[in-house]
């Protein structure tokens, strides 16, 4: 007997043995999630080997060769026609920081900022040379909302300007406790949102000042985001200058143009402020690489059984890239073992335990290109999609799983929102398990994932996140995966022979059946009624 059968036959035996279990997490004769294959994905796309899946890097391109070959030889239908593959056209800035010369200046003065410490900035228009010399105005949160009555903007012709805007959205009063979601964050407190209006509106640029409920991203984090190449969709660019202040900058741009930064702070919580031109410019020139190229998301299909719904489609979905690699000396790489390594090779097994068991509706596995530069991969597949979204039932996306052991509780933040939270409900309740207790969303985590590319389409979709009430040895356990969270996009984000996998395992096993439950409904999950993301619904 070989070790390798030995094993095997370990593997099987603690099999029965989990199938035997009260908890029957497979329901009924449903498919299992192999812990084992789940472990050989992850160990292989968060090695070296594959050097951080990074967009436009050869590690990308061996991630989607991988990730095309497993999902044939599983067994997946090819959802693009005879292709797994779907193209995502993008263009890639990497800001040349020692050949420009960009800087704010105030009262006349340059303010001699650094890039990285001070600020960041970078061509959102995909221009290799940006020469500006733009006045700045200052536009409270720069936002428009007819729902909460607000409009930052009061008619301001922003062309040619660039807008120096507070990131996050507007305080909860003691009048509207409500306002902007309360204490969770809306998708009008955060960065993209604030440069597609700029863009929207016309304007020459758009500076966000990194604060309050954001700074949960250690500027550290955001750093790393703005220093690597950043992509954007060939056919959706962004205004001429997109950048990043400290508070401290921002404040010291606006005292030197003669203004108090508190009460113009002040100013930004009322909707009745208005637009303040700053004595102040951004001026200087701004030299970028640019490139086009051409990424792809992977995705597979398991057809539907039922004659009517199998014309209906529930996606699973994680996305395959991370950081990728850097230049300099040290570890170069961005391994992304916990994000999102964990969710693709989840996904893979939940594709390979699917194929024999199909549902009644149709399944994609989807896996997204680009997520970290701002979910283009999700984006271009609404935007260009290869299935109806009016028949598209829902969206399950995986990213960056619990790696510390199994628990009590999952979370299913956003779920709310429609009929997949009693559907969510319906599932825990089957695997034994509780909802993790919901926090509010002080940073936008609803808005920061590939599911949300789906929610702007209308989709009912959101991401299963990790529980904290852990099985074995909590404060250990519990310890431990906010340890590994703590590695979010850092180097350090790799593999650990430590992780223990049988938590990541059932929670794909959780998203694998409440997928399959959405997939067997008689009816598609609806929104909420008033949820404004349900009005998107396509018809
Ligand atoms: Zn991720």
């Amino acid at each position: 007997m070989t070790t390798t059968t030995a094993r095997m036959l370990m593997v099987l035996a603690a099999g029965w043995a989990l199938a035997g279990a009260a908890w029957g997490q497979g329901g009924p004769g449903g498919p299992r999630v192999s812990q084992d294959v789940l472990r050989t994905h992850l160990i292989t796309l968060a090695s070296d080997e594959f050097e951080g899946r990074g967009t436009g890097q050869p590690g990308g391109d061996k991630t989607v060769a991988y990730l095309e070959r497993h999902a044939r030889s599983i067994g997946l239908k090819p959802a693009h026609g005879d292709s797994f593959r779907q193209s995502v056209r993008l263009f890639g800035v990497r800001s040349r920081i020692a050949d420009s010369s960009v800087d704010l200046e105030a009262g006349g003065k340059a303010l001699g900022l650094r890039f990285g410490d001070d600020w960041m900035w970078r061509s959102g228009d995909g221009r290799a040379l940006n020469e500006l010399d733009a006045e700045i105005v200052f536009v409270g949160y720069g936002i428009t909302a007819p729902e909460e009555g607000w409009d930052d903007f009061k008619g301001l012709d922003c062309r040619g300007k660039v807008l120096l805007v507070l990131g996050d959205d507007p305080v909860p009063t003691a009048a509207e406790p409500d306002r902007f979601g309360g204490r969770s964050m809306t998708y009008y407190g955060r960065g993209p949102y604030k440069f597609e209006e700029g863009k929207r509106r016309g304007a020459a640029g758009v500076l966000v000042m990194y604060n309050a409920k954001s700074r949960f991203d250690p500027w550290s984090s955001v750093r790393n985001n703005w220093s690597v190449e950043v992509f954007k969709l060939k056919d959706q660019g962004g205004t001429g200058v997109e950048g990043l202040l400290t508070p401290e900058a921002a404040a010291r741009l606006v005292r030197a143009a003669g203004r108090d930064f508190d009460t113009l702070r002040a100013a930004a919580e009322r909707r009745d402020m208005q637009p303040v031109v700053l004595n102040a410019r951004i001026r200087g020139r701004m030299v970028s690489d640019v490139r086009e190229i051409e990424q792809f998301n992977v995705a597979g299909l398991v057809p539907g059984t039922d004659p009517v719904l199998k014309d209906e489609l529930v996606i699973y979905s994680a996305h395959w890239d991370h950081l990728g690699r850097t230049a300099g000396e040290g570890d170069v790489i961005y391994n992304g073992a916990w994000d999102n390594a964990t969710g693709a090779a989840a996904l893979l097994a939940m594709a390979q335990a699917s194929v024999a068991a199909p549902t009644r509706r149709t399944q994609m596995f989807l896996w997204p290109a680009a997520e970290e530069h701002m979910m283009l991969g999700s984006k271009a597949y609404v935007a260009s999609p290869p299935w109806p979204l009016a028949r598209t039932a829902a969206a399950l996306n995986l990213d960056s799983m619990n790696t510390a052991g199994r628990t009590r509780d999952i979370g299913v933040p956003g779920s709310d929102r429609s009929d997949l939270h009693a559907l969510a409900a319906a599932t825990a309740k089957e695997m034994n398990r509780t909802f993790a207790k919901v926090w509010p969303d002080v940073r936008g985590e609803f808005f920061r994932a590939d599911h949300f590319s789906f929610v702007q389409a209308g989709i009912p979709a959101f991401s299963i996140d990790w529980g904290l009430d852990f099985i074995d040895d909590p404060i250990v356990s519990k310890r431990r995966m906010l340890d590994i969270a703590s590695r979010y996009h850092q180097v350090n984000d790799e593999f650990d022979p430590n992780w223990d996998l049988a938590g990541t395992t059932e929670d794909a096993q959780f998203t694998l059946n409440l997928g399959r439950r959405v997939a067997n409904a008689d009816a598609m999950p609806a929104w909420k009624a008033g949820d404004p993301y349900g009005r998107l619904r396509a018809k």
